[in-house]
């Protein structure tokens, strides 16, 4: 007797939920990609007891069509790649149509969501997977989607969660990164109605790092500038006196996309090398263009990291580039001495 089977589609989503939302600011970190790959250029993030009670993020994205609107939510369903050659060219934020079903596999959605600037609008409400109400509903474009009580039916998953503190402190990162990845939005993020961060999006990426980090710290960026063959570099360093206790204000940026790269990271320590004090750091964001080939980022679910194709000559232009205008630093202080 055969003892094999395929699971059922829900049993396999909550399978994906434990690996794709592992907590709150997972959730966080999927709506607002899904909101910045629709082009959505305000994204707003409201979150109530460090997202456990809820999460809410709206964009003025594309919308979801209204016959999309229920297919969004199965699994492996997605509008950004098509073929399998796309996947060597990801250009998108998400691509594995993971994130919707998975979110909806543990907690209770609401979706309204509108494709167009008629009015007209889709309401979903999913709980724990299964379809509670899909109606007409009226709404300008763009997606607003809440998550209410994560893991309400995973209490294996619910019993990990850290305080508020430590979760609000993973969503804060989240939205770091998204604002830093992308100064041409404009972003908001709430907490039990506080705001915490409130970037313009006018593209100016000063402006960002004087949001998260205070303005003394932008006052001692220097721009960085550069490129190769395959890749062009731009973003900014911090002058050498500005130094942190540990590297959480490094920031890697790579087509929009924030990854982790211990790579890039030795690179700029190399540029900095005897000038930093033992123990300190730099606060640091390295803005990295290359064709989409040249960077695989289907390396892992939450696509933190990722690989490069000519990873010599990056890392090698990363570190000329902040070593030349460090240089630049270094002696106009001597000059001036010298007068
Ligand atoms: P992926 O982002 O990998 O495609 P998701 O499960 O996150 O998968 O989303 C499924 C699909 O739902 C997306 O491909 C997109 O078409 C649609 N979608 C999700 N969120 C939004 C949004 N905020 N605005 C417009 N479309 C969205
Ligand atoms: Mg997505």
């Amino acid at each position: 007797m055969s003892k094999i089977r395929v699971l059922d589609e829900h049993i396999a989503n909550q399978i994906a939920a434990g690996e794709v939302v592992e907590r709150p600011s997972s959730v966080v970190k999927e709506l607002v990609e899904n909101a910045i790959d629709a082009g959505g250029t305000r994204v707003d993030v409201s979150v109530e007891e460090g997202g456990l009670q809820s999460i809410r993020v709206t964009d003025n994205g594309s919308g979801i069509e209204p016959e999309d609107v229920e297919t969004a939510f199965y699994r492996h369903a997605t509008s950004k790649i098509g073929h399998g050659r796309d996947l060597f060219q990801i250009t998108s934020l998400g691509f594995r149509g993971e994130a919707l079903p998975s979110i909806a596999a543990v907690s209770k959605v609401e979706l309204l969501t509108a494709a167009g600037d008629d009015g007209r609008a889709r309401k979903l409400v999913i709980e724990g997977g299964k379809l509670m109400l899909h109606e007409d509903a009226a709404a300008r474009q763009g997606t607003d989607f809440t998550v209410r009580e994560l893991f309400y039916n995973t209490p294996a998953r619910l019993k990990y969660m850290k305080t508020i503190q430590t979760e609000l402190g993973h969503i804060s990162d989240v939205l770091y990164r998204m604002a830093l990845s992308h100064p041409e939005v404009a972003f908001t993020l709430r907490h039990n109605g506080n705001t915490l961060l409130q970037t313009l999006g006018n593209g100016d990426l000063l402006q960002v790092i004087a949001a998260i980090y205070g303005t003394s710290a932008a006052k001692s960026m220097l721009p960085l500038e550069g490129e190769s063959l395959d890749y062009r570099i731009s973003g900014f360093v911090s002058r050498p006196e500005w130094t942190r206790s540990n590297r959480n204000a490094i920031s890697t940026v790579v087509n929009g996309r924030f990854v982790r790269s211990y790579g890039l990271n030795q690179a700029l320590l190399k540029a900095y090398h005897t000038l930093l004090p033992i123990n300190r750091f730099p606060l640091a964001v390295i803005q990295l263009e290359m064709h989409p080939s040249l960077v695989d980022v289907n390396v892992h679910p939450a696509k933190l990291e990722v690989r490069f194709s000519k990873e010599t000559e990056l890392f090698q232009l990363v570190e000329d580039s902040i070593k030349a205008v460090l240089g630049q630093q270094v002696l106009i202080p001597k000059a001036v001495k010298r007068e």
